[in-house]
């Protein structure tokens, strides 16, 4: 028998930046990297304090976006790099309106630091009305981000490529087959739908599509963003992503949202491309928009890390340092992210 202080269920965002705060606080682990389609692996991994409809910003916007030198530092001492891509977001104005916008909100408190009040012009794209640059923005290396964690933690002896068997828990002996364990800390993402200890908590699908596309020029280094996210992943290799949608639950592409993504993308670039890939997966949304952490009402060994909804990066890495010391410190968790909300 293998004693493990942590079983993690689930390789997204939320599975490993827990695994690296484990690490870090020395407790043992095993993470079950199952098959299931994960939003984490198709993000664009933007890192984005400002929410770019109305200009506006969010709950501990600041703290997160602070936390990520922090936290990416920490990972690069093992993996040796470090995924952090410090190219801002360049918001293409619409029209005027939106102009005068950017620059009240730029004098509020809570923008100031974000809403750059020197706008650019764009070489590469449509932007007639210049375009608004978030100061601190960022987006991680996702693809090189998981590979590297991957290949870390499996060097390491703590992945178990296989789907977590929820029939299989010993839950008063705390064995799941042939590992002891204190708790389980599952971070199936909307998977926990098919979790039947938490199945019950309002995680929504939001389903998310994204194109890879090759573009033979050079485009400012921005990630560019008109009504989704462009920018470049390597040579001539461009993100182009992602679409919101709430009715479809289905793992297949949906066409309309592919049509709604080339005619964004249209909209601004006006020269040739190839879409190379279309993809889809779902982000775990929750409708009070904070994330889900704590413990099962009935079972204490029992624990979730979910509902990181359309911020992976920034919730990901901030809770997961909150849900550690919650499970090696006993520290109190905020009602607003408790699991406790929902019983
Ligand atoms: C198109 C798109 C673009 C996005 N862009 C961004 C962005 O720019 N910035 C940002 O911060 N966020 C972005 N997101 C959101 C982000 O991807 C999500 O917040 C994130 O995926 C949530 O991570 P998670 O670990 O909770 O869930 P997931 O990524 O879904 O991971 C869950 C994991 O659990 C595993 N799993 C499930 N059940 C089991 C089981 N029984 N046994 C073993 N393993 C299991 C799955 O295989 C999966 O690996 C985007 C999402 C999409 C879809």
């Amino acid at each position: 028998m293998n004693q493990v202080d942590y079983i993690i269920v689930g390789g997204g965002f939320a599975g490993f930046f827990l695994a690296h705060q484990l690490k870090k606080s020395n407790a043992s682990f095993v993470i079950f990297n199952g098959s299931q389609i994960s939003g984490s692996h198709i993000s664009a991994g933007v890192c984005n304090p400002v929410i770019l409809k109305r200009f506006s910003t969010f709950w501990k916007s600041k703290v997160q976006m602070d936390y990520l030198d922090t936290i990416f530092s920490e990972i690069e001492t093992y993996t040796r790099k470090n995924y952090l891509i410090k190219e801002p977001v360049a918001r293409i104005f619409h029209d005027q309106a939106e102009k005068v916008q950017w620059l009240r909100n730029s004098d509020k408190d809570d923008l100031k630091p974000f809403l750059s009040q020197d706008f650019v012009t764009l070489e590469s794209v449509e932007n007639p009305l210049e375009s608004g640059i978030v100061s601190g923005s960022c987006r991680i290396d996702v693809e090189g981000f998981f590979n590297d964690m991957r290949t870390y933690f499996e060097s390491q002896g703590h992945i178990i490529n296989d789907n977590f068997d929820y029939d299989s828990i010993d839950l008063s002996n705390s064995v799941y087959k042939n590992f002891t364990f204190k708790n389980i800390i599952f971070c199936e993402g909307i998977h926990v739908n098919q979790n039947p200890f938490f199945s019950t908590l309002p995680v929504v699908p939001n389903k998310g599509h994204c194109l890879e596309v090759e573009i033979n020029q050079e485009i400012d280094p921005f990630i560019i963003k008109k009504k989704h996210f462009l920018f470049s992943l390597s040579k001539n290799r461009f993100y182009y992503g992602g679409t919101y949608g709430r009715l479809d639950n289905s793992e297949e592409i949906d066409p309309e949202f592919v049509e709604e993504l080339e005619n964004g993308l249209k909209a601004f670039y006006k020269n040739q491309y190839e879409i190379v890939k279309v993809k889809t997966a779902f982000r775990a949304t929750v409708d009070d928009r904070r994330p889900i952490l704590g413990t099962h009402p009935e079972y204490d060994n029992l624990k979730i890390f979910n509902g990181l909804g359309a911020r992976g990066v920034l919730n990901g890495s901030y809770f997961s340092n909150v849900m550690c010391d919650y499970l090696q410190h006993k520290t109190e968790l905020d009602p607003e992210i408790d699991v406790k909300r929902f019983y």
